[in-house]
């Protein structure tokens, strides 16, 4: 059978499987890029304070300060007041104390084409999304899963605020930018920038690995509960199409097999003349039938009773069957009455066939009951239909008993 449903059915578990497993294999990824994305919303809520306190707190005191000649000249030096550098510094102590405590590092960036400090120069991947930030304005910020070294990072980029009058004070032609500032940087780097420019991106890599490490313990242990869980059902379904099986099989077994004599009956009878003869017919071969009837058997059960007459039909099929080939069918048509079909075998080998069996039967109970039967043979006319076939071989049975019992007769066209 092409259709197994055992193979049909381990299928199905098996696609269920892998299904449930890919579908969790995505929650873990949506997992971990929700925690990523948590840790980067911190991050960036982190950025936004320290950028106020700086702009807002810090710097309108110290240059007051500077303003009113109270701070000693020497002691001031500008970085202190970057947002840049400050920023850039806390992440490198925030990344020690991750360090110390064995997390995962963060990498935080302010990615500029053309820096003062090096530092905080764009690398190649960097530069494009400056320049995409630049080409379309409406693009606000940059969000992507990238790959290195094996490792999956959450990516986030946004630009810096664009270039406006009062950063090109010191940033557009050296010539016009402070004494101190050339001093301390000199007059090459972050130079001749244009208003409306973004000249830097404030760029963010989450690693994900610890996320989904941690996802995936999750996972693991999920996958191996449900598994369980479908072996579990799938043993059981099993279980329950083996009984099935067994009882289809005890059903077709009552249906098709004669329950006395443990050979086909009348119904399989029926169906196999049917496509015998159309087998035949198509591939020109020979077919031909044998009926036996046992006689007087009914005298039989009167003398012995009953159940030594069931113990005959036995008998008489066994011996029927023991002297066929492998490939021929015996059926019990009811009664005292038995046929056989033979294929692929010419009218002489049929008629010694039937002839041993009658033998065979006699010769079994020669000794005390003297048990007898009947049989006609006749070969299929291609011409016939089963009925007229069947009609045949009956008429030859008939004959049989007609002229004297116990004996083989051939069936003859008159
Ligand atoms: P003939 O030689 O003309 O065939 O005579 P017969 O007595 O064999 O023929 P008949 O058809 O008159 O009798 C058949 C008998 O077979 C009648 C019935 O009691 C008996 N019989 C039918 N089925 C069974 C069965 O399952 N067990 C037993 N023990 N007898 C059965
Ligand atoms: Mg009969
Ligand atoms: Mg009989």
């Amino acid at each position: 059978m092409l259709f197994n449903k055992y193979v049909f059915v381990t299928f199905i578990f098996v696609v269920v499987f892998l299904v449930i497993s890919v579908l969790l294999r995505k929650e873990v990824e949506t997992y971990a890029m929700y925690e990523a994305n948590v840790k980067l919303d911190r991050i960036l809520t982190n950025q936004k304070a320290l950028h106020s306190y700086i702009e807002n707190d810090l710097k309108p005191v110290i240059y007051k300060l500077k303003d009113e000649g109270k701070l000693y000249q020497k002691f001031f030096d500008a970085k202190i007041l970057s947002f840049t550098y400050i920023a850039r510094n806390v992440y490198e102590i925030e990344n020690q104390i991750y360090k110390e405590n064995k997390k995962p590092h963060l990498y935080y960036k302010l990615a500029a084409n053309n820096p003062r400090n090096d530092l905080n120069k764009a690398n190649a991947f960097e530069e494009n999304i400056i320049k995409m930030f630049n080409e379309n304005e409406n693009i606000k910020e940059y969000k992507d899963i990238v790959e290195e070294e094996d490792k999956e990072f959450l990516y986030f980029a946004k630009p810096v605020t664009p270039n406006k009058k009062s950063c090109l004070k010191c940033h557009s032609d050296p010539k016009y930018a402070p004494q101190e500032l050339i001093e301390k940087y000199g007059d090459v780097k972050g130079f001749h920038e244009k208003i409306g420019d973004i000249r830097a991106i404030l760029s963010i890599k989450i690693p994900l690995d610890s996320e989904l490490q941690y996802g995936n313990q999750y996972y693991t242990k999920l996958l191996v509960i449900i598994f369980i869980a479908l072996l579990l059902v799938y043993t059981i379904i099993i279980y329950l199409l083996r009984n099935l099986d067994k009882k289809n099989n005890k059903l077709y077994e009552i249906s098709t097999i004669d329950q006395l004599t443990n050979i086909y009956n009348r119904r399989v009878f029926d169906k196999d003349i049917h496509t015998s003869v159309i087998e035949v017919t198509r591939e020109n071969k020979n077919l031909v039938l044998i009926m036996l009837d046992i006689d007087f058997f009914k005298k039989i059960n009167d003398t012995y009773g009953h159940q030594v007459g069931d113990a005959i039909l036995i008998k008489i099929a066994e011996i029927m069957q023991k002297s066929t080939r492998e490939y021929d069918r015996v059926y019990r048509l009811g009664g005292e009455e038995f046929a056989i079909i033979l294929k692929n075998i010419d009218m002489e080998t049929s008629l010694l066939l039937a002839e041993r069996i009658r033998e065979e039967i006699q010769s079994h109970y020669a000794e005390d009951k003297n048990i007898t039967a009947s049989l006609g043979v006749c070969e299929y006319n291609k011409k016939d239909d089963v009925t007229l076939f069947y009609k045949k071989v009956d008429d030859a049975l008939y004959m049989a008993k007609d002229t004297g019992r116990n004996r083989v007769v051939e069936y003859k066209e008159s």
